[in-house]
């Protein structure tokens, strides 16, 4: 589904992105673990679009097509969704809206009928429900006086809506407490159905209990510098991240 291969990019002049290698298929869940400031938004970023992040070498297909050469609105259509680390707010444009307009519009790119008045509220009040964010947060400006956890339930509330094939998640856990982490994967795990994949960006083994990933990798300096499965996370929550900034260095 998605290859990522020795993806360079930067920001405002800087390198972040030093030569990134990842391989997703259909179904699969990959955790993105790393230190601050290793690039893991950045490549969120990079792999949805963002302005001002520029891509120096390297190539990223989805499904078969060259994604770094499409419009973010084009990725978005192809069915990437990031949830943000820290989500935007839209005072005056409303949450029902916004998501009326994005989740008929996804629709049409995969050849689905728009869906009727009813049949939209119907389906956002039953993911309202599944992230428990009570219905009247559809009538509120998008994120607009959200607590940060209502936020990263909005997002992912977001992207039970929109369906995406592709969903990268950027640290949907940071500030939540436990009962909010469990609500957050409990809407992700809803949504794992053998074909959706994930990108699953974490600074804590604690998401991952709940969230079961097929691979776990850790960022390090712009560059996977290990991959392994589940128990590789639990390896960082114990022994941190010294270890795996030294192996790092001593690449380079
Ligand atoms: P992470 O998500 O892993 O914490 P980021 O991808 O947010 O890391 O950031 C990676 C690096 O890029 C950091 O060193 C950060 O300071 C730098 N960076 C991010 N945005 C900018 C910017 N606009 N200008 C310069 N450097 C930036
Ligand atoms: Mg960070
Ligand atoms: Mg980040």
């Amino acid at each position: 589904m998605l290859k990522v291969k020795n993806l360079q990019a930067s920001v405002e002049g800087t390198n972040i992105l030093k030569g990134l290698n990842l391989d997703i298929k259909p179904g699969e869940v990959h955790a993105i673990m790393g230190p601050n400031g290793s690039g893991k938004s950045t490549l969120g970023y990079v792999l949805t679009g963002r302005d001002g992040y520029q891509v120096q070498g390297g190539s990223v297909e989805f499904n078969g097509k060259d994604l770094l050469d499409m419009e973010v609105e084009e990725r978005a259509h192809e069915g990437l969704f990031l949830a943000f680390q820290y989500p935007v707010e839209i005072p005056g444009v409303s949450n029902m809206e916004f998501m009326k307009e994005s989740v008929n519009v996804a629709r049409q790119h995969r050849g689905q009928e728009a869906l009727t008045a009813a049949e939209f509220l119907k389906k956002a009040k039953e993911a309202c429900k599944q992230v428990e964010l009570p219905v009247e947060f559809l009538k509120r400006g998008v994120n607009e006086g959200f607590s940060g956890g209502e936020k990263k339930r909005n997002e992912i509330m977001q992207m039970i809506m929109l369906e995406p094939q592709l969903c990268i998640l950027d640290e949907s856990d940071s500030g939540l407490d436990v009962d909010a982490l469990q609500v957050v994967a409990k809407g992700v795990n809803s949504q794992r159905d053998g074909k959706r994949s994930f990108i699953v960006v974490t600074h804590y083994q604690r998401l991952l209990d709940y969230i079961e990933p097929d691979f776990v990798h850790i960022l390090s300096q712009g560059k996977i510098v290990k991959s392994g499965d589940a128990s590789l996370a639990k390896e960082v929550e114990a022994s941190g991240y010294a270890w795996l900034g030294q192996e790092a260095e001593s690449e380079e």
